[in-house]
C-alpha cells in the first residue's frame, strides 16, 4: 500500500465533498453544455497551454463554423488555421483537422468510444483521451494535466520533481486511485477545477478547500513547497528580419511550409539575420528567394516574441524601388489588403499586418 492511498471510506468522502463543491462552484462554460465527444475534444485541444478566458470566444467561433466533425473534416486546413489565429501552438489545429479526417475515413464520421481508438488519433495523448471519454461518456479513465499535477502532488505529498518518469508514474497511479466507476467525468472536471481555482500555484486557498482533510502537504505545512519548482527552460535566441514589399497595392507574402515554425500560416518575407550588414544581406536573400530586387528603407519596428523554446527578435523593414518579376514555385504570392485580413498569419506576421492599415 502506498503512503498516499485513501481507505475506501475516505475515498468516498473525498469524492462526495469534491462533487458537492463542484456542483456549487462550477463555471458555466460553453463546452459544459451538450457534452458530445466532438465538443469536449475541441475544448480540450484548445485548452492545452491556453487559459479558459482566452479559449471561450475561439471555441464559440469554431463551433459556429464547424458544428460537427464532418464539417471540420470537409474544411480546408487554411480555414481551420484562420479560426485558430492568435491561439498559438498551431500544430494542435493541424492535428485536429487531420484527426477529423481520420474519424470520417476510418470510423464513418462517428467519434470512437474505445480508449485505444481515441488514443490512436493525431494529437491525442493519454490525458486528452481520458478527458474526452470520461466527460462525454462517463467512462472511468484517470486524467493528469497541469492543474491536477499540482493538486495531486500536494494531496499525495510528492516531494520530487513532477516531470521525472517515476513521478509521472506515481501521479497517474494516484489519478487512477481517485477515479470512480460512476460519475468519472464529473470527478475529473471537479479535480481540474479545484486545482485551477483553489489549489493555486503560489497561494493555495487551503481554508476554502473541499478536500483539505485529505491533503498530506497541508497536514505537514508544505503546501507552498510542493510541487518543487521546475528547472528554468532553456531558450534559444533568434534574430530575424522581415520585409514588407508592396507593389501596386499588393503585398508579398509567403505560406510557411511543413517543418517550418509556423507551417500552414502566412508571413511576410522573413530571414534569419546572419550578417552585421543586415540591409545587404536582406536585399540579397530576398533576391535569391523571390527574384525581386529591392532597396530597403530604415528599420520600421522591432518585435520581441517568445514561442515554445524560441525568443525571437524580429526587425521589420520596408522595401522600396521594387524591380523584377516573382519567380515561380516559391510559395510567395501577391495579395491585397483584404486578403491580408483573411489569411491566417503567424503571430508576428499579424503584428506587422496591423501596422499596414
Ligand atoms: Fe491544495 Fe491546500 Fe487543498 Fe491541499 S488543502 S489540495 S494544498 S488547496
Amino acid at each position: 500500500m502506498n503512503d498516499w492511498e485513501l481507505s475506501s471510506r475516505d475515498k468516498s468522502a473525498f469524492r462526495r465533498k469534491l462533487l458537492t463543491w463542484f456542483e456549487r462552484e462550477k463555471r458555466d462554460l460553453p463546452w459544459r453544455h451538450n457534452k458530445t465527444p466532438y465538443r469536449i475534444w475541441i475544448s480540450e485541444i484548445m485548452l492545452q497551454q491556453t487559459q479558459v478566458a482566452t479559449v471561450i470566444d475561439y471555441y464559440k467561433r469554431f463551433m459556429r463554423a464547424f458544428p460537427n466533425i464532418i464539417k471540420l473534416a470537409q474544411a480546408d486546413e487554411s480555414e481551420v488555421l484562420k479560426l485558430w489565429e492568435g491561439l498559438g501552438y498551431y500544430r494542435r489545429a493541424r492535428q485536429l483537422h487531420s484527426a477529423a479526417r481520420v474519424v470520417v475515413e476510418q470510423h464513418h464520421g462517428q467519434f470512437p468510444d474505445s480508449f485505444d481508438e481515441v488514443l490512436a488519433l493525431p494529437g491525442i495523448g493519454r490525458y486528452t483521451a481520458g478527458a474526452i471519454l470520461s466527460i462525454s461518456a462517463d467512462q472511468p479513465h484517470p486524467i493528469l494535466e497541469g492543474n491536477t499535477v499540482r493538486l495531486y502532488s500536494r494531496l499525495m505529498l510528492l516531494e520530487e520533481q513532477t516531470t521525472t518518469s517515476q513521478s509521472q508514474k506515481e501521479l497517474w497511479k494516484f489519478a487512477e486511485h481517485l477515479v470512480p466507476r460512476k460519475r468519472a467525468g464529473d470527478v475529473n472536471q471537479a479535480l481540474m477545477e479545484l486545482g485551477n481555482r483553489v489549489c493555486k500555484p503560489r497561494n493555495p486557498l487551503c481554508t476554502d478547500c473541499a478536500v483539505r482533510l485529505y491533503c498530506r502537504a497541508r497536514a505537514e505545512g508544505k503546501q507552498k513547497l510542493i510541487p518543487l519548482p521546475k528547472r528554468p527552460p532553456k531558450y534559444e535566441d533568434i534574430h530575424e528580419a522581415a520585409i514588407v514589399v508592396k507593389r501596386s497595392d499588393k503585398y508579398l507574402v509567403r505560406e510557411c511550409q511543413p517543418g517550418e515554425r509556423w507551417a500552414g500560416l502566412w508571413d511576410f518575407p522573413r530571414f534569419e539575420v546572419t550578417s552585421t550588414d543586415v540591409t545587404s544581406q536582406l536585399v540579397s536573400d530576398l533576391k535569391g528567394a523571390t527574384g525581386l530586387t529591392v532597396s530597403l528603407v530604415d528599420l520600421k519596428q522591432t518585435i520581441k516574441h517568445a514561442v515554445t523554446r524560441f525568443r525571437i527578435t524580429l526587425d521589420c523593414f520596408e522595401a522600396k524601388s521594387i524591380r523584377g518579376q516573382l519567380k515561380g514555385n516559391t510559395f510567395f504570392r501577391w495579395v491585397d489588403s483584404g486578403e491580408v485580413e483573411e489569411l491566417a498569419f503567424s503571430v508576428t506576421g499579424r503584428k506587422i499586418a496591423k501596422t499596414l492599415r
